[in-house]
C-alpha cells in the first residue's frame, strides 16, 4: 500500500513560513539579496517539477479516457463538460460585472501606468478562424515541446478514439499508456511530498518581492476583484458542488484543499493539474476516467476566476480612463473576458496577456493594462485557485450526473 498524502498540517506550516519569511525577507531588501535568489530558484524548481509530468500526464490522460470509453458516452461526457465550463465562466465574468458596477473602483483613481511588456504591446487579437486553426495541431511532437495544450488535447482525443475503435489490435499501446499515466502519478506523488517546502518558498518569493506601497492607490480595485472572487469561490462554487454534485462546502474544501494551496502558491493551473487528478480522484472519489477526461480539459479551458478578473479589470480601467460603458458594451465586455479566459493558458498572468482581447473588443486603451500591472501576482494568485476549484467542482458535479460506471 502507498503511503498517504503529506499531512494538511505540514503544508500550513508551509504556508505560515512563507507568509511569515516573505515579510522578512520584503523588510530586509526583498529582491536585492541573496537569499531572494536562493528562495526564488527553491521554488522554480519546485514548479519545475510538476511541469514536468504535465505533458505525459495530460496525453496519457486523455488517450486512455477516450479509449477505454464507449464513444457514445464520451461524447455526452464532453458535452456536459463543456456546457458546465462555459456555463460557471460566464456566471463568473457577469459577477465581476455586478460588483464593478456596484463598488466603481476606477472613478475618481489617481493612478500611474507601468510601462507595457513588449508582448502586450504587440500583441494581436486573434480571429476565430486562428483559433479554430490552432486547434489541430500540424505536428504533435511541436505541439508537445511547445507544451500547447489545446492542441495537445485535440492530439490525444484523436488517437484515444482511434485505439478505442481499433479494439483488441491496440492492446499493447492500451497498456503502454496506462502504465505512462501511473509512472507519472508515481512521480506526482512524489513532488506532493514537497509541497510545504515548495509553498514556503513560493510564498516567500511573492511576498517577498511585492512592493506593499504599490498597493495603496489600487485598493479598491483588488477589493473588488477578491471580493468578487470570494463571493464565487465560497458561494457560487461551492453551492453548486452541493447542489449538482451532492458533496457539502466543507467536504469539498477538505477534499481539494492540497490543490488550492498549490494554486495558490504556482499561480498555474497547468502545474497544478497533477495535484487536481490526485485529489479529486482521492479525496472526492471521481472515479478516474471522469478525472482524466475533465480535469486536463478544464486546466486548460475552464477559468472562472480568470474570467471574473478580466471583465472588473476591463470595467475599472474604463472608468479610470472616464470612459463610460453603455449596457450594450458591458454585454461585449461579458462575452470577450469568458472567451480570453478560455484563450489564456494556465500559467501565471497569462489572464493579463489575454486582456487585449477585452479592451480591444471595446475600444478601451491597452496602456490601462500598465494600470492594473503592479498588482497583478497577487491577484493571480487567487484567481487561479478559484479557476482550479473550478476544474475540481466539474469533475465532482460530473461524476453525480452521468453517474459512477
Ligand atoms: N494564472 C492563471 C492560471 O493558471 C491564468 C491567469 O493568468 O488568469 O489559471
Amino acid at each position: 500500500m502507498e503511503r498517504e498524502f503529506i499531512s494538511i498540517r505540514w503544508v500550513v506550516v508551509g504556508i505560515l513560513t512563507g507568509i511569515v519569511g516573505g515579510l522578512w525577507l520584503n523588510a530586509v531588501g526583498g529582491a536585492d539579496t541573496r537569499l531572494f535568489e536562493v528562495v526564488a530558484l527553491g521554488g522554480d524548481l519546485f514548479i519545475r517539477l510538476l511541469r514536468m509530468v504535465v505533458v505525459p500526464l495530460v496525453v496519457a490522460s486523455l488517450i486512455s479516457a477516450a479509449a477505454g470509453l464507449d464513444t457514445r458516452y464520451l461524447g455526452r461526457l464532453g458535452a456536459i463538460t463543456l456546457v458546465y465550463y462555459f456555463t460557471t465562466t460566464i456566471m463568473a465574468a457577469a459577477l465581476g460585472l455586478v460588483i464593478v458596477n456596484l463598488v466603481d473602483p476606477g472613478v475618481g483613481a489617481v493612478l500611474q501606468g507601468a510601462q507595457l511588456p513588449k508582448e502586450i504591446q504587440e500583441r494581436q487579437p486573434p480571429t476565430f478562424a486562428d483559433l479554430l486553426r490552432n486547434l489541430i495541431p500540424a505536428n504533435p511532437i511541436d505541439a508537445l515541446a511547445r507544451t500547447d495544450m489545446l492542441q495537445i488535447i485535440s492530439f490525444s482525443l484523436i488517437v484515444g478514439v482511434a485505439i478505442n475503435l481499433m479494439g483488441d489490435r491496440a492492446q499493447a499501446i492500451k497498456q503502454f499508456v496506462h502504465e505512462v499515466l501511473e509512472l507519472s502519478m508515481v512521480i506526482v506523488r512524489w513532488v506532493l511530498y514537497l509541497l510545504p517546502v515548495g509553498v514556503a518558498l513560493l510564498l516567500m518569493r511573492a511576498i517577498g518581492q511585492a512592493g506593499v506601497e504599490v498597493f495603496a492607490p489600487l485598493a479598491k480595485y483588488m477589493g473588488a476583484v477578491l471580493g468578487g472572487l470570494a463571493v464565487h469561490g465560497l458561494l457560487v462554487l461551492p453551492l453548486l458542488v452541493w447542489l449538482l454534485g451532492g458533496v457539502p462546502p466543507w467536504r469539498f474544501f477538505k477534499g481539494i484543499s492540497q490543490a488550492m494551496i498549490t494554486a495558490l502558491s504556482t499561480s498555474s493551473s497547468a502545474a497544478t493539474l497533477p495535484v487536481t487528478m490526485r485529489t479529486v480522484e482521492r479525496e472526492l472519489n471521481v472515479p478516474g476516467y471522469i478525472s482524466r477526461f475533465c480535469i486536463p480539459i478544464g486546466a486548460t479551458v475552464n477559468m472562472d476566476g480568470t474570467a471574473l478578473y478580466e471583465a472588473v479589470a476591463a470595467l475599472f480601467i474604463a472608468q479610470a480612463y472616464g470612459i463610460q460603458l453603455e449596457f450594450t458594451q458591458q454585454i461585449v465586455v461579458l462575452f470577450t473576458a469568458t472567451l480570453a479566459a478560455i484563450g489564456a493558458a494556465g500559467i501565471p498572468s497569462a489572464g493579463l496577456f489575454t486582456m487585449v482581447i477585452v479592451l480591444q473588443s471595446v475600444g478601451l486603451p491597452l496602456e490601462g493594462i500598465g494600470l492594473i500591472l503592479a498588482v497583478d501576482r497577487i491577484l493571480d494568485m487567487f484567481r487561479t485557485m478559484v479557476n482550479v476549484e473550478g476544474d475540481a467542482g466539474g469533475a465532482v458535479i460530473l461524476t453525480n450526473i452521468v453517474g459512477r460506471k
